[in-house]
């Protein structure tokens, strides 16, 4: 029997149920090309209305993943593990969790995304370290990943191409809000780069893309069973973000709030928490701690003896970074020529933090972007940032301001 793109989007528009070949042949089309982009946009915002069931947003986040390479770790000899933040502001916990689980014998192949909106990005934060190569070719992110156990990276190769077209389309259309194909896009990927469990950390609040808690805990849900139905062993953590969790924003200032973060120098404190938090569910997941307590024990001591800090040398200088990097962060971070306090008119108490303007505030300053096109400034941003319950006034800043001119 023929299958018609427009019958697959009239049947969606009508609340029916799609079958696993109806929507195989959609990604198909999708990556093909054979699906016009009005036909992309109908279906996306037929979706966007009408939902899907379960069974079809795995049949769908499958059909994805199966768009283009799937990557495989035969040799690995340890648990494959990632961890997949929706974004978030001073949230830099990426760059920590990564060599910590290597610390504790797994494998990390992160693959990660670029600043979207007034969130940050992995990758942003790492091309702030010069000579670290961001977009590697597929040996030599597996030679790094071999070499200290973990590597983050932008996406390699051709993985979940349809994903890449979708999200454009999506991005243009207003269809980005939707459950199931939010979960179709994140997991498609993640089951791409060959993963065996998977962490989620889904944020709520006012710096999260998902503000309400109720609509957080939805897309934690569906991300957790579409992911568990596909054969990825996952779970989630909603994890606070009405407020930005490092006391840094911006790209190099994140990257060195890291390393001090690593070596002892200096942790935020709710940072600190959800790191661990998030150490511990992969240390389970991975089978490398009997039991969740344990697990908490094995990752705090992979942070605490150093070994986690030597992971992340380890993976600077397996992508071409400088080998003393950890020890010398300071002196090859680029650094914004101006730092001003950034203080109010009056004294008062922090009562609530609106992360989403603190975000942009950051991407204003030219370390975000408005087009994807765009280049972006990696010194510039925020450090000292208070919390809720801190006292501020003329003479105590809520945050410096690293900029690149007085103006
Ligand atoms: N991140 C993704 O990769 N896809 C989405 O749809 C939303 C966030």
């Amino acid at each position: 029997m023929t299958i018609l793109p427009q019958e697959i989007i009239r049947k969606k528009r009508d609340g029916e149920t799609l079958s696993a070949d109806e929507i195989a042949f959609f990604a198909q089309g999708l990556s093909s090309g054979a699906v016009s982009e009005g036909q992309v946009a109908a279906f996306a915002m037929a979706v966007y209305f009408k939902g899907m069931s379960m069974d079809e947003r795995v049949a769908l986040t499958r059909a994805m993943r199966d768009s283009g390479d799937v990557l495989a770790w035969p040799d690995a000899g340890a648990p494959v593990l990632d961890k997949h933040s929706t974004g978030g502001v001073g949230d830099n916990v990426s760059l920590m969790l990564a060599p910590i689980i290597a610390a504790c014998g797994g494998v990390v192949p992160m693959i990660s995304g670029r600043g979207l909106g007034h969130t940050g990005g992995t990758l942003d934060k790492m091309d702030s370290i010069p000579g670290y190569a961001t977009q590697p070719n597929e040996a030599q992110f597996r030679a790094a990943v071999q070499a200290a156990g973990c590597a983050i990276i932008g996406q390699t190769g051709d993985l979940a191409p349809a994903d890449k077209r979708f999200y454009a389309i999506r991005d243009v259309t207003a269809t980005v809000e939707s459950i199931p194909l939010i979960t179709a896009s994140i997991l498609s990927k993640k089951l791409a780069a060959g993963l065996q469990g998977l962490v989620l950390d889904v944020k709520t609040g006012s710096g999260a893309f998902m503000a309400a808690a109720d609509d957080a805990h939805a897309l934690a849900r569906s991300l957790v069973d579409v992911a568990n139905g596909a054969g990825l062993k996952t779970t989630a953590l909603l994890t606070d973000m009405n407020e930005p969790l490092a006391s840094a924003a911006g790209n190099a200032l994140e990257v060195q709030n890291a390393v001090d973060f690593l070596t002892g120098a200096h942790r935020d404190p709710r940072l600190e928490k959800v790191v661990l938090a998030l150490a511990s569910e992969m240390v389970v997941l991975g089978g490398l701690a009997g039991d969740a307590d344990q697990a908490a024990e094995v990752a705090r001591a992979a942070l605490t003896d150093g070994r986690a800090a030597d992971h992340f040398q380890a993976m600077v200088t397996a992508l071409g970074g400088p080998a003393d990097f950890v020890e010398k962060a300071a002196a090859y971070l680029p650094r914004a020529p101006v730092i001003r306090p950034v203080t109010p008119d009056r004294t008062g108490t922090i009562t609530a933090i609106d992360t989403r303007a603190v975000g942009l505030a950051v991407v204003a300053l030219g370390g975000g972007r408005l087009r994807p096109q765009d280049k972006i400034d990696h010194a510039v941003g925020f450090t000292d940032l208070v919390g809720i319950g801190a006292e501020v006034g003329p003479d105590q800043p809520f945050a410096m301001e690293m900029v690149l001119d007085q103006g």
